[in-house]
């Protein structure tokens, strides 16, 4: 069974060398001495309790009595922003506060009391594309949009490149489910109708033999995401998923999110579990309806029964470009740990323009021509 929150602290870990704050390194895959450059592999004996990281949560307990946390490991270091603009949240774990919000770019951000009954991240999917790796994919993903107008292309907007560790919930539960429906079995009859002409013909018509069915199954829901942002435009991150939280999380340590952005969720435990149960339903539905036997159905109900719902806290890294075009605001986001991109992007009006017209031409050049 799994546990409910119990605050611990979360080890430090300094530079065997010089004694600084080491930090995750996305391109070596390892910790990293700011100071003098000293490379530490990350192992797991270094994680604040070996073992209990990655554990999941007990969801009722939870939802019942929201915990304190376990802290973020760095005490007063912590610093928290709210942007006036698009509210997203973001915690600075290093004390370095950023002047422009990541997400929109808006430099009206106000200090945002923490809140004690949050629920800080108990694992971290690590960066994985290093920020050059990410610059290059995100020029060529801007060399692969015809109609962007071209000043975007130019290098200066992967300058407002940030990494960003975005907030999510993961759910798990182990579901036993009955149905019943009508089964619908096709057979065919033939009918005979009047033509336009006034003759009579046949014709074969589908028809349908109603059966009552019914079946059970069971299932097993295992780290199902809810994103937890406010920052990240959702049709967008849908487009990057998955994160494989499955197989290579890891517990939550400071030093993996030391100098990058923090968002902190602003879809509370509560809001994601309704958006989970509804998600679950949904698939549950799907699943059964699989089941019924024939070609069609209809009245299909499930009595589905959810058990050990259990939940994680974790951070996911992206790569962000905001930027403003007119008065509107675009992002470009990449996962940190697969490097898939998915991005908004305003049109050149004139580069479209010019693309019909010239396909107008090449019409009646060939109009001309078969004269
Ligand atoms: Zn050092
Ligand atoms: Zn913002």
């Amino acid at each position: 069974m799994a546990d409910v929150y119990t605050p611990a602290t979360v080890g430090k870990h300094p530079c065997p060398e010089c004694g600084g704050d080491l930090q995750w390194n996305a391109a070596r895959q390892s910790l990293v001495c700011p100071y003098c450059g000293t490379v530490v592999p990350w192992s797991k004996g270094q994680e604040a309790d070996p073992g209990t990281g990655v554990v999941e949560q007990d969801l009722q307990a939870a939802l019942k009595d929201p915990a304190t946390g376990r802290g973020w490991g760095d005490g007063d270091a912590r610093r928290e922003v709210k942007c006036q603009s698009c509210q997203a949240i973001s915690v600075f774990v290093d004390g370095k506060v950023a002047k422009r919000c990541d997400f929109c770019g808006s430099p009206s951000i106000i200090e945002h009391a923490s809140s004690n009954d949050a629920i800080t991240p108990q694992s971290v999917l690590p960066f994985k594309i290093s920020d050059g790796q990410v610059r290059d994919r995100i020029r060529q993903w801007y060399g692969s949009r015809w109609f962007a107008p071209n000043r975007l292309k130019s290098a200066a907007l992967t300058d407002t490149l940030h990494g960003v560790y975005l907030p999510y919930w993961t759910f798990d539960a182990q579901v036993s489910a009955r149905w019943q429906a009508d089964a619908g079995h096709y057979y065919y009859e033939t009918e005979s109708f009047r033509n336009a002409n006034g003759q009579t013909q046949t014709r074969q018509v589908q028809r349908v033999r109603w059966v009552p069915a019914a079946g059970s199954l069971n299932h097993l829901f295992d780290d199902e995401l809810v994103p937890g942002t406010a920052g990240v435009h959702a049709k967008l991150l849908r487009q990057v998923e998955p994160f494989p939280t499955r197989t290579d999380l890891k517990a939550y340590s400071p030093e993996f999110v030391r100098g990058w952005t923090v968002e902190r969720y602003q879809i509370d435990l509560h809001k994601a579990e309704k958006i989970n149960q509804q998600a679950m339903g949904q698939q549950m539905q799907a699943l059964c309806g699989r089941q019924v036997p024939g070609d069609t159905f209809r009245n299909l109900q499930v009595d589905a029964q959810y058990q050990g719902r259990t939940f994680k806290h974790i951070l996911v890294p992206v790569w962000l470009v905001s930027y403003t075009y007119g008065a509107r605001n675009f992002q470009v986001v990449a996962n940190g740990y697969t490097g898939a991109i998915a991005g908004e992007q305003p049109y050149s009006w004139v580069k479209i323009t010019f693309a019909v017209l010239a396909v107008l031409l090449l019409i009646l050049v060939a109009a001309m021509l078969s004269q």
